[in-house]
Formats: C-alpha cells, sequence, structure tokens
C-alpha cells in the first residue's frame, strides 16, 4: 500500500454475467458496510449490457459501476462499440483500457490504449489502464522494459489521482492461478511508481497501482502488504460475491 492512498479493489466480470448476476452485485452492495466504504473503493466493471442496470441497481451505495472497455472517439461508424461517453451516460463512474485479452483479441496498440483513456477522461471518467509483460518476455528478462514502453505508450497526458489508475497485470498470471513471486511484485510496483514520479512530478505519487492476476482471498493480505499495491483488478474471483468481499475484507484490514 502507499501511505495517503485510499487502496480500490475493482472487479472484471469480462464477458460474463446476465441479469441473473445482477444478485452478485446485490450480495457485494450488502457486505460493503459503512466501515469498509471508510478504508477502501470498491468498483466492479460489467459487460456493457449490463452497465444500466447495474448502475441503477446499486444508486445510493458507495459501490460503484464501470466498463471494460471504451471507442476512443466520441461517435461515428464503429459497429459495436461503444463511446466513454455512452458509458457515463449508463450511470457508470469507470472504464478499464488496455486489458491484455483486448490487446491480444482486438490487436490494440499502446497508442490506441492511450486515445481510449484520453476519451475517457475528457468524458468524466476514471480510467484504469492495465500493462503487463507476457511469459515469454519474463523469461527473457525483458519486464521491465515492457512495462517502461507501455506505460510511455499507453498512459494519458493529462493523468490525475482521483481519475488514473494504472493496473500492473502479468499476462501469464491472469485466470491461471500463478502469481508472481513478491519480489517481482516489489520490483514491478517501485518501477511503476518511479516512471509515474519522473513524468507525472507530484501527481504520479498519488496515482492507485493496482496488482491484477489471480488475486483471491488467499494471497490478498501477502499482496496488498507490497509497497505501491494500492489495492487490485480481480477477474474471476469476482464473480462470486462471497470471494470477491473475501478479497475486499483481506484490504480492509490492512488498509
Ligand atoms: C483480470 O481479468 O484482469 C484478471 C486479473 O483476472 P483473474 O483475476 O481471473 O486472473
Amino acid at each position: 500500500m502507499t501511505p495517503g492512498i485510499k487502496p480500490l479493489v475493482a472487479g472484471n466480470w469480462k464477458m460474463n454475467g446476465t441479469k441473473a448476476s445482477l444478485e452478485v452485485l446485490e450480495a457485494i452492495v450488502q457486505g460493503y458496510n459503512s466501515e469498509m466504504q471508510r478504508r477502501i473503493s470498491m468498483l466492479v466493471c460489467v459487460p456493457s449490457t449490463l452497465l444500466s442496470l447495474a448502475a441503477n441497481q446499486t444508486v445510493g451505495s458507495q459501490l460503484r459501476i464501470g466498463a471494460q472497455d471504451c471507442h476512443q472517439n466520441k461517435s461515428g461508424a464503429h459497429t459495436g462499440d461503444v463511446s466513454a461517453g455512452m458509458i457515463l451516460d449508463a450511470g457508470a463512474s469507470s472504464v478499464i483500457v488496455g486489458h491484455s485479452e483486448r490487446r491480444t483479441d482486438h490487436g490494440e496498440t499502446n497508442e490506441i490504449v492511450k486515445q481510449k483513456a484520453e476519451a475517457a477522461l475528457s468524458a468524466g471518467l476514471e480510467v484504469i489502464v492495465c500493462i503487463g509483460e507476457t511469459k515469454v518476455e519474463r523469461e527473457a528478462g525483458k519486464t521491465l522494459e515492457i512495462l517502461g514502453a507501455q506505460l510511455e505508450g499507453s498512459l494519458p497526458q493529462g493523468i490525475s489521482a482521483s481519475k488514473t489508475v494504472v493496473a500492473y497485470e502479468p499476462v501469464w498470471a491472469i485466470g491461471t492461478g500463478l502469481i508472481p513471486s513478491i519480489d517481482d511484485v516489489v520490483e514491478a510496483h517501485a518501477f511503476i511508481r518511479d516512471f509515474l514520479v519522473e513524468n507525472y512530478g507530484p501527481t504520479g505519487d498519488t496515482v492507485r497501482i493496482l496488482y491484477g492476476g489471480s488475486v483471491k482471498p488467499e494471497n490478498a493480505v501477502e499482496l496488498m502488504s507490497v509497497a505501491h499495491v494500492d489495492g487490485a483488478l480481480v477477474g474471476g474471483a469476482s464473480l462470486k460475491s462471497e470471494d470477491f468481499l473475501g478479497i475486499c475484507a483481506a484490504y480492509d484490514n490492512l488498509a
């Protein structure tokens, strides 16, 4: 954790969830008690089809709703895409950009990710920019080089602590049950913090840096104890309210 930064636990439902899954959100809202709300922020990024429903369902609670991607343009001939403005209009507060699954499945480059991040910020959304090395890159000793290039290429110009979040997600740790050694997490997060401070001055010291990749209630405390790990981006474990709340509770005890 970084002193002075309120941790954020963000769920990413990916391409999972139907109207029936709103029950999971309801259970999360019930478990997110006022003590927890004071100490940690909570967000669930649902599929586009559920954005409005989820936002309506959580009105009046502190649980925020986010999307998993946005187009870089405000509107136009982009079949199947949604703009940042549409996400805001649906009642969401946040959007993930540059998730490794988008980078791989849709060939999204750092430049596109940066444009999406800029579009999100211009619309007034909080943006979570994902970066992370593949297994091949890690084994070739290129992790920090890759992270540096992704930070350089994907982060928008005008970041702010309240609206910009960086998520470090080693690609090989996503959905695999594998996590890096704690020393590797320490190294990556310190590197990201140094980059942010060098490039954005004092603001860089206050931007949240999340860890993502197979976070579970069992490993949450260990990961959260690392310097500059200011929360988690949680995929699989965010689909079950007990697991998601278990991670949040672990963080809450440390915060
Ligand atoms: C993710 O989707 O960003 C993620 C980290 O997934 P998981 O927690 O399932 O590894």
